[in-house]
């Protein structure tokens, strides 16, 4: 039977990035520390303590912000939170501080609720630690052995975070993503490392050689955006570097990619439980036992990530993705088709899709965006009424493997989408 045999390779799958060889003592009573000392400090929290993590409610950004103030230490409620941090966003001078010293961030949502978070000095202290600790090379090291290591860094937000890092080893410049590329080019000129999301390193790397003469960084890390591998090649064919990677939330610093390409956990804080979506897919139910100030404890995002089953060849010991495939709603549905005997719909998940439009020969960018049964499409080529009919033709193939009925592709002009918005190149709105 391929049915059970498939069943049988994909739970094995699992075990295999389940159980990492080697059971990590140090983490499992750091995690039994945090559950039984720093949890109970918070109110909503107050009920469960002594009980082990398996126990705790599985929570999300809406439970969160609905009861704001009983995740955290200080009781500190989401209108006192919002007010400091969005006076901050309006005058672009991110030194205010809730009492505490607590330093408050909004995420950059890309749709509904935006996500807000408080961190403590000390935490933001550790998280830039552990970043940089898992982010410098060898030959950035060697560098910050002779002189400051310029970090450039692109955010929504500037925040104490990054100030408080800047010391004689590294030097930080930030720049803001709400003004165009362009503005910041003469300032990039010497950077060490560049850290940017994926949209913004594309920008650069578009530009023609003479314009980003000056831009030659050690080290080229994509941020806060699905890294398609299609603007991986670009980038990395532009500055001469393999792209490297961090996955990181308002939930906290989830993964760093390696040299063998893949992204390791950062299991060293934060434990991660999945939750299977298919037999390589899920969505991480995220506890973080270093944060004491907002308490991240089996939060799930809505992120998709594909579990890398086996230990990666770069030799590092833990669990690792093979990517971040996107959000729950950059994965488009069909409905099956009768000879399939379901009435369900058929996921279509970003990184097939983006397969499958490339098959479609090159549209230039492009976005699709999913309503009801129609799948609009917008490319910048300069025939866009041969790509709408080679990307109906793909997408039909491709609904027929998955034995569903083929959506209606139809053209949309291209979105408006604001410069400090992640970007998303696949969005199912409806
Ligand atoms: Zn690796």
């Amino acid at each position: 039977m391929p049915g059970s045999q498939a069943a049988v390779a994909a739970s094995f799958a699992r075990e295999r990035w389940l159980l990492p060889r080697r059971y990590d003592a140090l983490r499992a009573r750091a995690l039994d520390r945090f559950l039984r000392e720093e949890l109970p400090h918070a109110a909503f929290y107050a009920p469960f303590a002594g009980r082990p993590l398996h126990e705790l409610p599985i929570v999300d950004k809406r439970t969160v912000l609905a009861d704001f103030a009983s995740f955290n230490r200080f009781g500190i409620t989401l209108e006192a939170a919002l007010e400091v941090a969005e006076a901050a966003e309006r005058s672009r001078d991110f030194t205010d501080q809730l009492p505490g010293g607590v330093t408050v961030g909004l995420s950059s949502g890309t749709t509904g609720t935006r996500g807000v978070f408080l961190v403590s000095e000390s935490e933001s202290r550790l998280w830039a630690g552990i970043l940089l600790g898992q982010l410098v090379s060898p030959v950035s090291l060697r560098v910050m052995a002779r002189r400051p290591l310029r970090v450039a860094l692109f955010l929504r937000a500037n925040s104490n975070l990054y100030e408080t890092l800047d010391s004689n080893r590294v030097a930080f410049s930030w720049h803001d993503l709400t003004q165009p590329v362009g503005d910041h080019l003469a300032a990039l000129a010497g950077t060490d490392v560049l850290v940017a999301p994926a949209s913004v390193l594309r920008r650069i790397a578009d530009l023609d050689e003479r314009e980003r003469r000056a831009i030659r960084p050690l080290q080229v890390i994509s941020v806060a955006e699905t890294l398609d591998p299609e603007d991986e090649t670009v980038i990395a064919a532009a500055f001469g570097r393999r792209v490297e990677q961090i996955y990181q939330a308002t939930e906290g610093l989830l993964a760093v990619s390696c040299p063998a390409g893949r992204l390791h956990l950062n299991e060293g804080h934060v434990h991660v439980e999945p939750e299977w979506i298919d037999h390589r897919r899920f969505h991480p139910i995220v506890t973080d036992v270093n944060r004491t100030t907002q308490f991240v404890v089996r939060h799930r995002l809505d992120d998709v990530l594909l579990a890398a089953p086996g230990p990666c060849p770069c030799a590092r010991p833990g669990r690792s993705i093979a990517a971040v495939l996107g959000r729950a709603d950059d994965v488009l549905h069909l409905r099956a088709s009768a000879s399939s005997g379901s009435d369900d719909l058929v996921p279509v998940y970003p990184d097939v899709l983006r397969h499958t439009v490339a098959l479609a020969g090159d549209l230039g960018d492009y976005r699709i965006e999913q309503h009801g049964e129609e799948w609009h499409l917008a490319v910048t080529s300069a025939t866009p009424v041969t790509a709408l009919a080679r990307v109906s033709v793909e997408t039909a193939r491709l609904a027929e493997r998955l034995r569903a009925l083929p959506p209606v592709v139809v053209p949309m002009p291209w979105p408006t989408e604001a410069p400090d918005a992640k970007r998303r190149r696949i969005r199912r709105v409806s």
